[in-house]
């Protein structure tokens, strides 16, 4: 629910999120509806979701402006009234006593749930609330995505498995940094080509892939031993290009293992900007492991900050490996890093010295022995950067995995 979703000025981020976490138990999902702030075409949206499928969840409109009337829509439709709940009147003003503010007279709206429905605690200021009729389940949750995804994943989900009383559906991810979609499903065709559970899918993003086993089974122990062969089977044919372990980016993968090694890290970057950085300092505790990364952007900064010999530059220019090599170095080097990644290349909309668009040479240094690698980027500019911070992480991580 919202008028800024129908004028694209957000994109519909809840909606992937609840149907990523519906597909994963299993659940099928038919339909998406995006609605503006108005009660009559409110009410017509939610009386047709309602007879056409067995679970309604709507996000949006549960906040303390006269815009916000979802809660309204939703009693109008059930035809109860909306009740007024004290408790939660106390726990939103604790809200803003914690804030050091006092609670404006709307926000009092917010403990109103229809008559009958239940109450889910507000994560924010926002409380959400579900109701069953006729067999059918309606959940109402806040729109701030963090706010409706912690109700989704502690109440929503867990109350919908509780009820399909199916058994489990589980998935684990594989990533594969390197290879590249269809070389990644050629080398395991003969695996994902007769497996139905688990069921095996892909999914790529900037450099890397992600290959999804998704099995069902009675009880979690079953689904994971299900998927515990072909996991196995599938790394066996992808060698180094998938990390042990089940990451979603080749950052974290690379995170762990310095984690384990107790290593330190540090970056040179230039057509990257600071993304490395930004890669690194994700995850809480980046202090102690990320040290820090030189953003040296301009030919002078990169023989400046990074120490990158001018002779180097002059000969090979910029965007080349010997020049990714040294940036590495001088990354490790300034911050006194056992690891140092470096990315240089031509992020576009123009070619740059001679080099297309999409050129990417990526360094990796750890404790004195050096890798660099040519990356062929594509797509936008902000693709050919996070193709390049992907790839420099996950050289990164090659070496220390070697590096017993
Ligand atoms: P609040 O109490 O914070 O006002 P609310 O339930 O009224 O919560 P909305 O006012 O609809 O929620 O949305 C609050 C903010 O949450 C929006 O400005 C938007 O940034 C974000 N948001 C809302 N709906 C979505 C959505 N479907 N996907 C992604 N973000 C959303
Ligand atoms: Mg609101």
């Amino acid at each position: 629910v919202g008028t800024e979703l129908l004028l694209g000025q957000i994109v519909n981020t809840n909606a992937a999120e609840i149907s990523r976490g519906l597909a994963a138990m299993g659940i099928d999902v038919y339909f998406h509806s995006v609605v503006g702030d108005n009660p009559q075409r409110m009410r017509s949206v939610i009386e047709a979701a309602m007879s056409r499928s067995d679970v309604v969840i709507v996000t949006g409109g549960l906040g303390p402006t006269p815009d916000d009337i979802t809660r309204d829509a939703l009693a109008d439709v059930l035809g109860v009234k909306l009740v007024r709940h004290p408790r939660l009147v106390g726990m939103i003003q604790d809200v803003f006593k914690r804030m050091g503010r006092d609670m404006p007279e709307e926000n009092r709206r917010q403990a109103d749930i229809p008559d009958g429905a239940r109450v889910i605690d507000p994560v924010g200021t926002a409380p959400g609330f579900w109701i069953e009729r006729e067999g059918k389940l309606l959940f109402a949750l806040p729109g701030v995505p963090w706010e409706m995804k912690a109700m989704l994943t502690e109440t929503v989900l867990p109350e919908l498995s509780r009820r399909s009383g199916q058994g489990v559906t589980l998935s684990r991810e594989i990533l594969v940094v390197g290879l590249g979609e269809s070389r990644t499903y050629e080398l395991i065709k003969a695996i994902v080509d007769e497996q139905t559970n688990p069921t095996i899918a892909f999914r790529a993003d900037a450099g890397q892939v992600r290959v999804r086993m998704t099995a069902k089974a009675a009880g979690e122990t079953e689904a994971l031993e299900l998927i515990a062969p072909i996991d196995q089977a599938i790394r066996a044919r992808l060698g180094e290009s998938a990390p042990q372990g089940h990451h979603s980016t080749a950052g974290e993968a690379l995170v762990v293992l310095l984690q384990e090694r107790g290593f330190t890290v540090a970056a040179a970057e230039s057509l990257t900007g600071g993304l490395i950085g930004a890669e690194l300092t994700r995850a809480p505790g980046s202090s102690d492991y990320f040290l820090g990364s030189l953003v040296c952007y301009s030919t002078d900064a990169k023989a400046k900050t990074a120490g990158v010999a001018e002779e180097i530059l002059r000969e090979k220019g910029p965007v080349s490996a010997e020049v990714a090599g040294a940036l590495a170095e001088g990354a490790a080097r300034s911050f006194d890093a056992d690891l140092g990644v470096s990315a240089t290349g031509v992020a576009g909309p123009e070619p740059q010295d001679g080099a297309p668009v999409g050129t990417i040479f990526i360094g990796a240094t750890l404790h004195g022995h050096t890798e660099t690698r040519h990356v062929r980027g594509y797509g936008d500019r902000s693709h050919v950067q996070r193709m390049a911070v992907t790839a420099a992480l996950d050289l990164g991580r090659r070496l220390v995995a070697r590096a017993q």
